[in-house]
């Protein structure tokens, strides 16, 4: 049976979900709320959606399933908004949120004892992108599409989410709310507030060493890259999850203190512990695996240092598409380069390494 679908927010995710949606599911009718006239014109002229308003709780009663993707703040503001109108009996309410314990309990605050179903999500998927304009139906492929159950939802409440969201093929786990937060704090929001202060220190010290600029490489924009994330999320992520933030800050200043002491005494056996600490468990981790959270397909082609040689192997790709390509410096040695080229599935990374393997003779290593 079609259902109507209403998603409010068509920046970067909610846009994404209304493509992913629509591939599995062409015969539902989406309906969108987007602040900005820019993405809702967007949204409606690609087909994405069929319908826009700026005026949320109009088309909330048209809905059998609700998704919030906003701003924490803002989704929280939505669900109080959703608990004073006529909805739908047996409505599903979902979102997008980065955090899910805030969002979790204001639905338990203003929506529990209504005929409404809610559940919380994150899909970990994005980019530090905008708008409907950069929304990609691919953009959840193979990352984890996080459901945080919580009274309000009921077993077939997360049966209708799945089969809402085939199309997204995403994969689907469940976990309480604040252990998602607390999971979150430690893999993705911590290391948020280490980039952007690393940042930070390096451009102060930059401006009494300028060098610092022209020497930062491969391990600096490894350690930074992510410092280019959109403020605004961000800041809500921070303030939507205070004390398990803090509980890191905390942790990681000891841990720094530790280490500061192991250089200051010159205990050269703890130090190369640390290190070697570290590299153990970061080889042994998911990151390492295929499959693992945001994990790509990662090929590498040792290319000698000639001119035009990563334009060829880019011809020979032409029409696969890439995810990133990136010339590792570090690891080059006399004569040869490594080149690293990320596929986002196993079928492109198997065509690519055999387009590469049999138009040229570089050596091609699949990790
Ligand atoms: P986006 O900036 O692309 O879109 C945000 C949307 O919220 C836009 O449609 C904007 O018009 C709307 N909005 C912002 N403030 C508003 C307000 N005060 N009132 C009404 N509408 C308002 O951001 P996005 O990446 O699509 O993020 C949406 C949600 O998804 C956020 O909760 C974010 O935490 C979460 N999320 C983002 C990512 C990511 O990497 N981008 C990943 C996972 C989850």
């Amino acid at each position: 049976m079609a259902k109507t679908i209403y998603i409010a927010g068509l920046g970067l995710i909610g846009a994404s979900m209304a493509l992913g949606i629509k591939r599995d599911h062409p015969d539902y009718e989406i309906l969108g709320y987007n602040r900005s006239q820019a993405s809702r014109d967007i949204a409606l002229k690609e087909g994405m959606i069929d319908r826009a308003t700026d005026d949320f709780a109009s088309f909330a009663p048209m809905a059998d399933i609700i998704i919030l993707s906003l701003p924490i703040k803002q989704t929280i503001a939505f669900i109080k908004e959703l608990a004073n109108l006529d909805l739908k009996e047996g409505v599903i309410i979902s979102d997008a949120g980065s955090t899910k314990s805030a969002i979790v309990d204001a639905t338990e605050q203003y929506l529990a004892g209504k005929p409404v179903r809610f559940v919380g999500a994150h899909p970990m998927a994005g980019s530090h992108k905008t708008g409907a304009a950069s929304a990609d139906v691919n953009l959840f492929e193979n990352a984890y599409y996080i459901f945080t159950p919580s009274s309000l939802t009921s077993p077939d409440t997360l049966e209708e989410m799945k089969d809402l969201l085939s199309g997204l093929h995403a994969r689907f786990i469940e976990i309480d709310a604040k252990e998602h937060d607390r999971v979150t704090s430690q893999i993705s929001h911590f290391p948020h507030i280490l980039a952007s202060s690393l940042m930070e220190q390096t451009a102060v010290y930059a401006q009494e060493h300028e060098m610092a600029r022209r020497f930062a490489a491969g391990g600096f924009r490894d350690m930074t890259r992510i410092a280019e994330s959109e403020p605004g999320m961000w800041t809500s992520i921070l303030l939507s999850n205070r004390e398990t933030i803090l509980d890191r800050i905390e942790d990681f200043k000891e841990r720094l203190e530790e280490i500061g002491q192991a250089i200051s005494k010159g205990d050269e056996e703890q130090i190369w512990n640390f290190f070697n600490q570290a590299r153990e468990q970061r080889q042994a981790m998911e990151i390492h695996k295929r499959g693992g959270v945001d994990s790509s397909y990662d090929l590498y082609v040792d290319v000698p240092d000639e001119e035009d040689v990563i334009l060829r192997i880019l011809e020979l790709l032409r029409g696969t598409s890439l995810v990133n390509i990136h010339i590792n410096e570090e690891n080059r040695e006399d004569i040869h380069g490594i080149l690293q080229i990320s596929f986002k599935n196993a079928q492109d990374l198997e065509r690519a390494e055999r387009l590469i393997s049999e138009n040229t003779d570089y050596t091609v290593v699949i990790k």
